[in-house]
C-alpha cells in the first residue's frame, strides 16, 4: 500500500508521525485505505520483514522482505526505530527515511502492531498514537472467521492476542471504535488533521511569525 506523494507540510514545521495499530480483524487496513484520499500528502513507511512475500506484494513497495540475518544485522547496526515479532514473523519500520521525512516536513504513517507502536512513544513522543479497536468480541471473531484465512487454532490465537493487545489501550492517544465504518473514517481523517496543528509542531512557526512582532 503507497501513498508517497509530494508533502503539503507548512514551511519549516517538522513532518507529523501518526503511528496506527490494531489487533489483526479490526479493519485497519480498510480504515486506513479509505481515509487517506482525502488528507493530502502523508507517507506510508516502508516496513521490513521476515515473512515470506503474498502474491501481488512488491519489494519495496508493501514491505522490503528479507531473510532473518539480515533483519538481525539491522537490529544489532540499531537501524530499527521499533521492531516486533508478530505472528511468528519479524517485523521492523527502518528509521532513516522516518526520520528524513520528517525532516522535510513530511507527514508520515506506521501502520505497525501494538508492541512497536508503544516503541515508537518511547523514542518518538511527539507521534501520535491511534488504536483502532473491534466494536465487540464476537464482531471480532466474526470478522477473522468470516476472512476464511485461518483455521480455529489460528483463529483461537489470534483473538487472544486481540485481547493483550487491546489491553494496552490507555498508552493511546486515540481510539477509533470500528463499528460503522464511515464513522471511523471521518475519525481517523480528524486525527490526522488536529496532529497536523498540534502545537509543539507549529511552535517554531508560531516563534517566528512573534518574533516580527515590533
Ligand atoms: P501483515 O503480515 O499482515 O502485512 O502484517 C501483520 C501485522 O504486522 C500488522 O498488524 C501490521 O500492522 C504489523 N506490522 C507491519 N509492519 C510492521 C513494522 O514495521 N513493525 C511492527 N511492529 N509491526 C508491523
Amino acid at each position: 500500500m503507497t501513498f508517497d506523494r509530494v508533502s503539503d507540510a507548512p514551511a519549516g514545521a517538522p513532518g507529523a508521525l501518526f503511528v496506527v495499530s490494531a489487533p489483526s480483524g479490526a479493519g485497519k487496513t480498510t480504515l486506513i485505505r479509505k481515509a487517506l484520499p482525502d488528507l493530502g500528502a502523508v507517507r506510508f513507511s516502508v516496513s521490513a520483514t521476515t515473512r515470506p512475500r503474498r502474491p501481488g506484494e512488491r519489494e519495496g513497495v508493501d514491505y522490503f522482505f528479507v531473510p532473518r540475518g539480515t533483519f538481525e544485522a539491522m537490529v544489532m547496526q540499531d537501524e530499527f526505530l521499533e521492531w516486533a515479532r508478530v505472528h511468528e514473523n519479524l517485523y521492523g519500520t527502518p528509521a532513516g527515511p522516518v526520520r528524513a521525512a520528517l525532516d522535510t516536513g513530511a507527514d508520515m504513517l506506521l501502520d505497525i502492531d501494538v508492541q512497536g507502536a508503544l516503541q515508537v512513544r518511547s523514542r518518538m513522543p511527539q507521534s501520535v498514537q491511534i488504536l483502532v479497536v473491534p466494536p465487540s468480541y464476537d464482531e471480532l471473531r466474526r470478522r477473522i472467521e468470516g476472512r476464511g484465512q485461518d483455521d480455529p487454532a489460528s483463529v483461537a490465537v489470534r483473538l487472544s492476542n486481540a485481547r493483550a493487545e487491546l489491553s494496552r489501550f490507555a498508552e493511546y492517544d486515540y481510539v477509533i471504535i470500528n463499528d460503522d465504518l464511515g464513522e471511523a473514517v471521518e475519525n481517523l481523517k480528524g486525527i490526522v488533521r488536529a496532529g497536523r496543528v498540534a502545537m509543539p509542531r507549529l511552535a517554531s512557526r508560531v516563534n517566528a511569525i512573534l518574533s516580527a512582532f515590533p
